[in-house]
């Protein structure tokens, strides 16, 4: 479970003595870091530079023996030579290829030979010229296919590169199917350049889960062109995000008008997913969710994941025509609620989380039930403060949010979730099925961009699947079978407690 702080500077001959005195402040004020990658054509100066208050730098260098992958100096520098992969005595993998156009292009053949042999996924790339994608995303024509090919097989989770001196840039972090892992890639322009030359970044390694964790600002993988997944049942939920490639900002599209007929959750939709209904009641039913988050354990045969929804199309409760609607409707979701708190605590000794947000620009409201085994249910606060701190500080495109803790049936709570003029995000933890949830709710205002799968990443990270976060990773999916199978084994547990019977 380690982290590896990494400092990333570039910097060309001229500079270098000052570079280097500012990072030794650097390393002495926010480290000490782990490693000094030092980018730039240096390697004719390196062995006069000091090291002094530096900590252990790898220098990429080229030249022209290329079986020659990397030289120890004194004094911990290391140079990086050709091309090649490096481990750190930290555990911190890198690969690097501080070759120029002309010279990516003469060893072509042999770089692309050698990248065969690896076969392991690594930390950093670093490279001199970015990759064609990439740069192509940056709007610049100044990318090689040959560093798409290494993005592709190590997938690092950090590429740098600087090819650009004068721009700093950075395109939208993305996913690879099949692992799971995000990679960020990032242009570092020179010291001097009055733009961000040096960047600080906490890595973490493979064998830890927040590696995998999915960020909010998450872009499409230009490698991987996603198809339309026309079985999406959160669809409108992952394309509200849009990234955009040149500012880098996330943006909420204008909200779109979903129609009942076109509604996932609508039952006039003549494409309702309707083999995935546990129960239906009078106002309202309950389904399982589509890609769920939690997974069929020992203790209990199937997910456990559903979704309890007002059979009316309408975006927040509180909306309801008259008083008496809203009462009843409110009355009918928390029953079912509460029945399956009490299925998951009385039958497989589990707790509960419910999570629901209550907005204008929603298009059918409903709560999201999830089952959690007892003993990780006391990191729900910490995960909840966690998940606030990158929504809140790292995020700030988000808007803020802010959770306060309410007790059910009061009054202050009563004036928040009854007033159609509020929105609100709130969870429900259900310890145990016997006492009142504890509440925990933000509200923000109509319009804000608010991040929609917030809750499911709370939740997956009180779950500790971080490779559960987004429901229609590859992980997450089902075949129409398996639904069916999930379906079947949450109705006979479901059969004693259900409220529509
Ligand atoms: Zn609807």
């Amino acid at each position: 479970m380690a982290s590896i702080k990494v400092l990333v500077a570039h910097s060309n001959v001229q500079n270098i003595d000052d570079a280097l005195a500012k990072l030794t402040k650097l390393n002495s004020k926010q480290g000490p870091f782990d490693a000094l990658f030092m980018l730039g054509d240096l390697h004719n100066s390196i062995k006069e530079i000091h090291t002094d208050g530096l900590p252990p730098t790898f220098y990429p260098s080229y030249n022209d023996d290329v079986t020659n992958t990397s030289t120890d100096l004194e004094n911990h520098v290391t140079l990086l030579n050709n091309f090649g992969i490096y481990q750190l005595a930290t555990g911190l993998k890198v690969v690097y290829t501080p070759h120029n156009f002309k010279q990516l292009d003469d060893r072509k053949e042999l770089i692309l030979q050698k990248l065969e042999m690896f076969n392991e996924k690594v930390d950093i790339l670093i490279s001199h010229i970015g990759g064609s994608k990439h740069s192509k995303e940056a709007g610049r024509n100044s990318g090689s296919d040959i560093i798409d090919a290494i993005l592709r097989k190590v997938e690092p989770k950090y590429h740098f590169s600087y090819n650009d001196q004068l721009k700093y840039y950075e395109n939208a972090p993305f996913q690879w199917k099949k692992s799971g892992r995000i990679t960020r890639c990032m242009n570092i322009p020179v010291f001097g350049s009055k733009e961000k030359w040096a960047y600080a970044v906490l890595i973490e390694l493979d064998d830890n889960e927040s590696a995998y964790e999915v960020p909010p600002n998450i872009g499409s993988n230009p490698f991987e062109e996603s198809k339309q997944n026309k079985r999406g049942r959160e669809a409108k939920y992952t394309t509200d995000i849009k990234v955009n490639p040149f500012t880098k900002e996330t943006q909420m599209k204008k909200p779109k008008i979903v129609l009942p007929n076109q509604c996932h959750f609508c039952f006039t939709n003549p494409n309702i997913e309707d083999h995935m209904f546990i129960s239906i009641n009078k106002n309202s039913y309950l389904t399982t969710a589509k890609g769920p988050l939690s997974v069929p354990k020992d203790e209990m045969p199937f997910s456990g994941h559903c979704l309890i929804i007002p059979i009316k199309h309408i975006p927040k409760i509180s909306q309801s025509k008259t008083q008496e609607e809203l009462l009843e409707l409110n009355k009918e979701l928390n029953d079912y609620e509460l029945s399956i708190a009490r299925m998951n605590f009385i039958k497989y000794d589990m707790s509960t989380i419910v999570f629901e947000i209550s907005s204008s620009t929603s298009f059918h409201f409903h709560k999201q039930v999830i089952p959690v085994p007892k003993y990780l249910i006391f990191n729900f606060s910490s995960a909840l403060d966690r998940q606030l701190y990158f929504n809140n500080e790292k995020f700030k495109l988000n808007g803020n949010l802010n959770f306060k803790q309410y007790t059910v049936g009061s009054s202050e709570y009563n004036d928040i979730v009854n007033d159609k003029n509020i929105e609100y995000m709130q969870f429900k933890v259900y310890e145990t099925s016997e006492e009142q949830p504890i509440v925990y709710l933000s509200t923000f205002l109509t319009g804000e961009k608010i991040d929609l799968q917030f809750g499911r990443r709370v939740i997956a990270y009180v779950l500790r699947y971080p490779k559960r976060i987004m429901w229609n990773s590859p992980t997450c999916q089902q075949t129409k079978e398996q639904e069916i199978e999930d379906v079947k084994k949450f109705q006979s547990g479901y059969k004693n407690y259900d409220i529509s019977n």
